[in-house]
């Protein structure tokens, strides 16, 4: 029906009903509709009888348009369903960029075939396929964002990513790793490609890979640039990088020698492998959208431009290799049971995000420190850093760990007016935690001689060379803790992850030889990440906000006395007492407040006007840092060692 015949239909409908009696409710209640189609294909085990030809034109930069030709061999007469994927592993979330698709057409032998969306599926396309059809042919684009407001930008001058889940469909009622692909794409000239794919063929600009499942396919995106650099790290591993500016392939001997050794120790610390070869697919670049997005060969990664040729100063770019690198073994190779889908329609199961996501956090941090790529000293900062923003955030006094797991679905990372009451993706963090008080309980229990190493070799570093998938349940990691060290691990997890507890897990720290206290001073690292970023100053522990180099706030603490006074995220200072605003001013003013009598004022832009907030605040200066405690070496000394 369309707009015009609702109104007429409206208009005969309305004085209709008017006069009617009043009825009870119930005569007038109908059956309700079920809310899903039962009539979609279900997926099955079954092999898709018949490979998937793909071809991606990627060459219309200008206009960042991807041009999809896709033929897919028909299984039977009837209706096919074919789907973009929407549900996508690493984002933990249904993320696929279904407004996106554009220009969809599908034809058999010559003759256009009509289609209908699914009512409820919606990134699913339905098509009447007539006898005698061996294939159908589908046609469309993927318009991608030509500005960040619209989605992640993936196409610049110099560069593009293509995801194949925005340029490809699949046949709906299969498991996607039994749907067998050949895919193919055309980059712009002189362009040179990185995948985890590896090609068969090449001619011209048009590069074709070798036959592989869909899944897998979709796990094994591409980047391709006009600069282009390939370095060997060693154990099978391949660093891409492509950048806005061939200066920023002029990698140092010395940064490589880091990402060589954190490969190796990686290595090392599990034990076995699950690539026969793995791609770092390294975008250096303030054009192209942010990414770090894990796959079970390859790794999607943005750095800011200097992050290779000012490797002293960009510390906040290390820390995404190693973490979507150990992803490889953990989220990949060994996969939360709700995590192992049949296809991407399936709703994931996030519950397990506090192993896949925070143990990945754990031994990225670890394995920045055993690589070399900052020093001990820096992760002793972040650690710091870290547990601090976990205990102060009063979110936790509502929200269980656990609970956060959804925020990938519920929240989708959008920006938050109250996040440290929201208390989103804290599973990354204080996953951290939680794995480093495992750790000092299994030291602390045998004496250092064994540690969570011994969980990851034994849970992570099994069936060298395999690259499929082992799924595991949460009962799996408390008997893999068990055999470690036996204690009472399912309380442990119980307590940490799915109760309210509104203190954050420090024991790790503790028994490991430190403590968590707040001085006058900012840590180096929080330092050395103000100086190569955005820059700004970090109040968090004293007024309660984080603040841009301009004076505007960031996210406001919840309970904090910049809360109590009403201030929010986006304000503006732009005076501290009689001084325009500025870092020292605040510093300043807030230590003359530590007699107990003077108040901090703030002289506050939001929007249009102007407000002067007095604020009653007499701690001083509070800043993270650990402090070591005892003598010797602790388990977390040990702990952050090379193997
Ligand atoms: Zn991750």
């Amino acid at each position: 029906m369309s707009a015009k015949n609702r109104a007429s239909a409206l208009a005969f409908a309305l004085p209709f009903l008017i006069a009617l009696p009043a009825a009870s409710p119930a005569q007038n209640r109908l059956a309700p509709v079920p809310v899903y189609s039962d009539s979609f294909p279900v997926a099955r085990d079954l092999p898709y009888p018949g490979t998937i030809q793909l071809e991606v034109d990627a060459t219309d930069i200008a206009r960042s348009i991807f041009k999809v030709r896709e033929v897919v061999p028909v299984v039977q007469p009837g209706r096919m369903t074919l789907q973009i994927p929407k549900w996508l592993p690493g984002h933990h979330g249904p993320d696929g960029e279904i407004d996106k698709i554009a220009g969809v057409t599908f034809t058999a032998n010559g003759k256009t075939l009509p289609w209908t969306r699914d009512p409820y599926e919606l990134n699913a396309f339905h098509v009447d396929v007539p006898a005698g059809v061996a294939a159908v042919e589908a046609r469309f684009s993927f318009l991608s964002a030509i500005n960040p407001r619209q989605g992640r930008v993936v196409v610049t001058p110099e560069m593009l990513n293509l995801q194949w889940e925005a340029v490809s469909m699949y046949p709906a009622g299969y498991y996607t790793r039994r749907i067998p692909v050949v895919a193919s794409v055309i980059l712009p000239a002189g362009w040179q490609a990185a995948t985890a794919l590896r090609q068969t063929a090449t001619a011209g600009n048009r590069i074709t890979y070798g036959v592989i499942d869909y899944e897998n396919l979709v796990d094994s995106p591409i980047i391709a640039g006009r600069y282009f650099r390939k370095d060997d790290l060693g154990h099978d591993v391949t660093l891409n990088s492509i950048a806005d500016d061939p200066k920023e392939l002029k990698i140092p001997a010395a940064v490589l020698a880091k990402h060589r050794k954190m490969v190796d120790q990686a290595i090392k610390t599990f034990g076995a492998r699950h690539f026969d070869h793995f791609d770092f697919l390294n975008a250096i670049s303030d054009k192209i959208g942010g990414i770090g997005l894990e796959h079970h060969r390859s790794t999607e990664i943005s750095t800011d431009p200097g992050a290779f040729i000012d490797y002293d100063n960009k510390v906040g770019d290390r820390n995404v290799f190693p973490h979507e690198f150990v992803h490889s073994w953990d989220g990949k190779f060994r996969r939360p049971a709700g995590q192992n889908v049949p296809d991407f329609r399936t709703p994931l199961n996030n519950e397990l995000l506090f192993v896949y996501e925070g143990q990945t956090q754990f031994w990225g941090w670890v394995l920045e420190a055993r690589g070399g790529m900052s020093p001990k000293q820096h992760m002793l900062d972040v650690l710091a850093n870290y547990a601090a923003a976990q205990d102060q955030a009063r979110g936790r006094d509502w929200r269980p760990l656990l609970d956060t797991t959804n925020d990938p679905i519920i929240q989708n990372r959008r920006p938050e007016p109250w996040g440290s009451y929201q208390r989103n993706e804290n599973y990354y963090v204080e996953g951290l935690l939680i794995w480093l008080e495992a750790d000092a309980i299994i030291r602390r229990g045998t004496s250092n001689k064994r540690g969570l190493d011994e969980f990851a070799r034994a849970f992570f570093g099994i069936r060298d060379g395999d690259w499929g998938n082992l799924p595991y349940d949460r009962a799996e990691v408390i008997a893999t803790l068990n055999a470690v060290y036996p204690h009472d691990w399912a309380g442990f997890l119980r307590d940490r992850v799915d109760a309210v507890a509104p203190r954050a897990p420090l024991a790790g720290i503790t028994l490991s030889g430190y403590e968590l206290r707040y001085t006058d001073e900012p840590n180096g690292a929080t330092k050395a990440f103000a100086k190569g970023g955005p820059g700004g100053a970090d109040f968090a522990y004293s007024l309660g906000f984080g603040v841009d180099k301009e004076g505007r706030l960031g996210s406001v603490q919840w309970g904090s006395p910049a809360f109590d006074a009403s201030l929010r995220s986006g304000d503006q200072i732009i005076a501290v007492g009689e001084r325009a605003y500025s870092e020292e001013a605040m510093k300043d003013a807030i230590v003359a407040a530590k007699d107990g009598r003077t108040a901090v004022r703030l002289t506050v832009k939001r929007g249009d006007a102007v407000k002067v907030y007095a604020i009653p605040y007499s701690g001083g200066l509070r800043y993270p840092r650990l402090v070591k405690v005892g003598k010797g070496e602790g388990s977390l000394d040990l702990l952050l060692r090379p193997r």
